[in-house]
């Protein structure tokens, strides 16, 4: 199967795949249909009802546990004691919106910009990914004053009506608009001979933001997530984006690097995604593990480009950096320094990464292992016919679920295994994990 299928089709549960579910499942699955429709998206063949986490491990109504190999949200880990006391605390003391002073906010943004480039020296608090992308958009066409942007083919950047026109693999049938251009997302494996991987991505970003401007737009931005989640992940060589984005800027447009994904050390050798690259972005945007399960999220950037959008227009965000975001900000980030969640993310990444490879030894459908940290995916190509085994996968990722494993998939066609487990993932998880996903793969295709 090759159709390309929109990042929420990925794993998704369809109603009429109601044989074997039982009743009361199938009672609960109705009513959350009757009030959000039923295009509110659940996993797997057989949806879950969680009702508790902790660390790297979840459990159903049913009592049954599950690894998450899924999860980057709750980042330092699910319920993480710290975390929850830090948001408690604050709560019974104060949480307002932002018109007041209070010092939680200033100590939090503080130590969160220690930890970027110095030119990168101001924020602005939002309360999602998808909202962050958003005013980084409106930042960079004001700084530019000019209105196209470049995306990577499959890229995802949320759902505000501006970043679902720069989010291709959210689309069902809605075309891009005509000054949206995408460029083939980095892989290694599709490059013409005696051309790197750097150069390449440079090359399709400068075609790009030339035909952007024979259209009379411009190119305002250069817009990637630095993992290329949606696109399949790729992280490797370290460096190829560095030469994009010297392209970028040439035609007088910014880069934004998408951090909502791979941000607070994810990738284990840096804080950030871009830091591999040996990149300084004009605009940063974080998300998703901020708050490790509280709804916060920021835009990082220069006081240059600050002040010009301040200078266009008002700015207020209800709840984004309140006091208990930011009390809870701070201890994830005091959790991620305490715990070396960085050096846990690279020492068992690798760890990781090695059992994947001696699967592979026994799986000829794996085609790639690839990623950084605990941030990987794991490709699956039909060995006779060459193409995406989509099918292999969505079966994998079910009869892993069956036996206490959750994980999903990625890429245009879903044929990739993605693999990001929060951060506080252990060696036993590990051997837990690749004990089951060797196992699993053994029953479905012969070795
Ligand atoms: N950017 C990327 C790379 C994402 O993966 C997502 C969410 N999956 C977003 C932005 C949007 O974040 P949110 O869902 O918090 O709006």
């Amino acid at each position: 199967m090759t159709t390309k299928t929109p990042i929420l089709g990925l794993n998704r549960f369809e109603f009429n795949d109601t044989q074997s579910i039982d009743t009361q499942l199938a009672s609960h699955i109705r009513r959350r249909h009757r009030t959000q429709g039923e295009n509110s998206v659940l996993f797997y063949k057989q949806p879950i009802e969680m009702v508790s986490a902790r660390g790297t491990w979840m459990t159903d109504s049913y009592g049954n546990r599950y690894l998450d190999m899924y999860n980057n949200v709750p980042s330092v880990g699910h319920s993480h004691p710290r975390v929850v006391e830090a948001m408690t605390q604050q709560a019974l003391l104060l949480n307002t919106n932002t018109r007041y002073l209070f010092s939680v906010l200033e100590n939090y943004s503080e130590a969160l910009l220690e930890t970027f480039p110095d030119d990168l020296s101001n924020i602005i608090f939002t309360c999602t990914g998808s909202e962050s992308n958003d005013i980084a958009l409106r930042m960079a066409r004001m700084v530019t004053g000019k209105q196209g942007i470049i995306v990577t083919e499959n890229a995802y950047h949320g759902n505000t009506s501006a970043v679902m026109e720069v989010s291709p693999s959210g689309h069902k049938r809605q075309q891009l608009p005509p000054y949206v251009k995408t460029i083939a997302a980095p892989d290694p494996r599709t490059l013409p001979m005696g051309i790197s991987l750097a150069e390449k991505f440079a090359e399709d970003v400068r075609q790009a933001a030339l035909s952007l401007e024979s259209a009379g737009y411009g190119s305002a931005a250069l817009l990637v997530d630095t993992i290329f989640s949606s696109d399949g992940v790729f992280a490797d060589p370290v460096g190829f984006l560095a030469g994009a984005v010297e392209v970028i800027h040439q035609f007088g447009g910014v880069f934004i690097a998408d951090e909502v994904q791979p941000g607070f050390g994810r990738t284990g050798s840096h804080y950030w995604c871009f830091q591999r690259h040996g990149i300084v972005p004009d605009i940063v945007t974080l998300g998703k593990p901020m708050g490790n399960g509280y709804p916060m999220s920021a835009v990082i950037t220069r006081p240059d480009i600050l002040a010009t959008f301040n200078d266009e227009t008002e700015y207020f965000n209800t709840f984004g950096g309140n006091p208990v975001a930011a009390a809870v900000g701070m201890s994830v980030l005091n959790v991620i320094k305490d715990e070396g969640l960085l050096e846990n993310a690279s020492r068992n990444g690798l760890y990781l990464r090695e059992g994947l490879s001696c699967i592979a030894r026994d799986c000829t459908s794996i085609s790639a292992i690839r990623g950084a940290g605990l941030f990987n995916g794991v490709e699956f190509t039909c060995p006779e016919a060459g193409g995406p085994d989509t099918p292999l996968v969505q079966t994998t990722i079910n009869r892993l679920r069956d036996e206490g494993v959750l994980i999903g998939a990625a890429g245009t066609f879903g044929n990739i295994l993605k693999i990001r487990s929060p951060l506080c993932f252990s060696q036993e998880d590990a051997d837990f994990f690749l004990d089951k996903l060797g196992r699993v793969l053994k029953g479905l295709r012969p070795t």
